[in-house]
């Protein structure tokens, strides 16, 4: 027994007498009230229930069916939780009819770098500065980050412009300076099904960018996020950033149709980043307007004014120019979408 649909004439008192029921039980409840019915999405181990109290609360006043989810996850699908869920990082509400764009560097190279790039984009209309301070580089010798002093750094870009910041943890015994720097913290694909550290995240009060994992299929992309809501913390955001095909030309493949299959399964907010599902600057625009007609509830972009020399990812890293061409082009077809672009 995972969710409750309640009859279109239940009242108030019998939800009430339900939940009383449930928590009797040691569960407690998530209750969606749509338009026309509520559903009540029941939280803890379900499995306990047995089928005789599953029958006495299928016959109970109010209630319409009693039904069991059968797919590995459950807090992150739609049949929990009909409405999209919003995710309100100061005052930059991601989901619903907002598209939120994070902009930034892949990695944090230095005060000055980051100070110009935060400047830049927002001016041009972003809500959110990335940056990397702990690189998940698939070379030992490429450069690994500026570590915490880059966190700083990023910190300061926030004092500067306001805008809030996302930066990607790698190493669990991070997390609780994550949390001091943080407004959003990223989980990077090679990480995705790093379930201790999804556990731990589960347990913190701070919105988690969970980006797919490099060969990962949509359920298992799913999955991942279950693990932190399981855990209280039920601010997730899926990303979308190109999963592992025989193509070549692109770095990876974007997976579009996983950005409109993800918004019908699940009620977390969907963003794409086609720096890293492309690999190239000239696919970014495209891939981004593409994201945000497949549904996409924002879009993360890599910026760098001197893409040539970037220490990381210059060849998938839009100049600020670029950039606020992007923006430009993204207010049509926001608006074609009915819905708006940025902060609020
Ligand atoms: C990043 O966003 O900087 C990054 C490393 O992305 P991914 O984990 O998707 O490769
Ligand atoms: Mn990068």
């Amino acid at each position: 027994m995972d969710i409750i649909v309640l009859r279109p004439d239940a009242t108030d008192e019998a939800l009430r007498h339900l939940l009383k029921k449930l928590e009797s039980k040691g569960l407690s409840a998530h209750v969606s009230k749509g338009t026309e019915r509520t559903i009540v999405g029941v939280i803890g181990d379900t499995s306990r229930v047995t089928e005789e109290e599953e029958d006495a609360i299928r016959v109970m006043t109010g209630v319409e069916n009693v039904m069991r989810i059968l797919k590995p996850y459950k807090l992150a699908s739609r049949e929990f939780k009909a409405e999209g869920t919003l995710i309100d990082v100061k005052g930059r509400v991601i989901g619903d009819k907002k598209i939120q764009v994070i902009a930034g560097p892949c990695a944090i190279e230095n005060k000055t770098l980051i100070m110009n790039i935060a400047e830049k984009v927002k001016d041009a209309g972003a809500s959110f500065i990335r940056g990397g301070a702990f690189k998940p580089r698939t070379s030992p010798y490429s450069f690994q980050g500026l570590g915490e002093e880059g966190l700083q750094y990023l910190a300061d870009a926030r004092e500067r412009t306001g805008l809030p910041v996302v930066t990607e943890l790698m190493d669990p015994r991070d997390i609780e300076i994550m949390v001091k720097y943080a407004d959003i913290i990223q989980i990077g694909a090679r990480n995705m099904q790093n379930f201790m550290m999804l556990e731990e995240l589960g347990k913190m009060q701070k919105p988690i960018l969970l980006k797919r994992g490099l060969s990962a299929t949509i359920e298992e992309t799913l999955s991942a996020a279950e693990y932190v809501l399981k855990g209280g913390n039920r601010e997730v955001i899926l990303c979308e950033r190109g999963i592992r095909t025989f193509e070549t030309y692109t770095r990876n493949t974007l997976d579009l149709a996983a950005v409109a299959a993800l918004k019908m399964l699940t009620h977390l907010p969907v963003i794409a980043d086609p720096s890293h599902a492309t690999g190239r600057r000239d696919l970014i625009v495209p891939m981004a307007r593409a994201a945000i007609t497949a549904g996409a509830d924002g879009v993360m972009v890599e910026v760098h004014p001197d893409p040539e020399h970037a220490r990381c990812d210059g060849p998938q890293s839009l100049t600020p120019t670029g950039f606020s061409e992007l923006m430009d082009g993204l207010v049509p077809l926001v608006a074609l979408e009915g819905k708006h672009l940025g902060v609020g």
